[in-house]
């Protein structure tokens, strides 16, 4: 998508996969942002993990070089909760960054046994049954039935954990009924973008099926990195990328045409 006149056209970046793995940075990211930055982009995080509060994410980018602000990072717990009126009952089954989205948004959040109009899912690490089984009734009794992300997998350095869309997967089975996604690819974070940056120019990531689909949705290139969930045996993809490059600052290299500055060690 074109940027607005006077503005900086936009590079969306996934976080996971590509600018590192559970929080470990990736070989080369930050000197990757530094180069998209320095070529007159601006660069933007945009993330299906809806776990960690916003200062977490900003923190964590930081501490691995990526100097940013909370302006710079979309969450698909944002995304979500853009989705709902301000004021609404909504319960949820998530972890702290989708509570402060849905606080940011003035909703009045209630238990999911307490007759929400909407029910919020997203990836928690503490799997209660009781709540799911609460989660699985309001929906099946009628309430608004978004998901953060169906992002089936997480990557880690030592494997793939089950990611949103397995916990999405309990809810929507129990209640026979299928969410609205809000993160990447749905509409909910194409429009969240849209306000927010006006458009953007690539979207990099490691996954088709939300980067990817995010990209063609919004209107930007595709850069896939082989760097997370996806490797060079699973290609080709679809949608199919624009480009793949091994890693972000290999990306970075062929579009900018700019070499990275070389890795230096921590
Ligand atoms: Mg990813």
């Amino acid at each position: 998508m074109r940027a607005e006149p006077g503005q900086a056209p936009t590079w969306a970046l996934d976080l996971d996969g590509v600018v590192w793995l559970a929080g470990r940075a990736l070989p080369g990211a930050a000197q990757a942002v530094a180069v998209v930055r320095s070529a007159g982009r601006r660069v933007v995080f945009l993330t299906n993990n809806s776990g960690p509060l916003l200062r977490e994410h900003v923190a964590a980018l930081g501490a691995v070089g990526i100097p940013c602000g909370p302006e710079d990072v979309a969450t698909s717990a944002q995304a979500a909760a853009a989705l709902l009126e301000p004021g609404s009952r909504v319960a949820m089954v998530g972890d702290r960054g989708l509570a402060e989205a849905l606080a940011d948004r003035a909703l009045d959040v209630v238990a999911p046994d307490d007759h929400p109009a909407a029910l919020v899912v997203g990836r928690t690490l503490q799997l209660d049954y009781a709540e799911l089984s609460a989660a699985a009734t309001a929906v099946r009794e009628g309430a608004r039935f978004i998901a953060t992300n169906t992002d089936a997998t997480f990557p880690t350095p030592e494997r793939l954990l089950p990611g949103a869309g397995a916990v999405v997967a309990f809810v929507a089975t129990a209640a026979g009924r299928q969410p609205e996604v809000a993160g990447k690819p749905g509409t909910a974070m194409v429009e969240l973008v849209d306000r927010r940056y006006g458009g953007v120019e690539w979207m990099v990531g490691d996954r088709a099926d939300t980067d990817g689909a995010f990209a063609r949705l919004a209107g930007a290139r595709f850069g896939l990195v082989l760097s997370g969930v996806t490797k060079a045996t699973d290609l080709p993809v679809e949608p199919s990328p624009d480009l793949v490059a091994d890693d972000l600052a290999g990306l970075v290299g062929s579009v900018l045409g700019l070499a990275p500055p070389p890795v230096t060690a921590p």
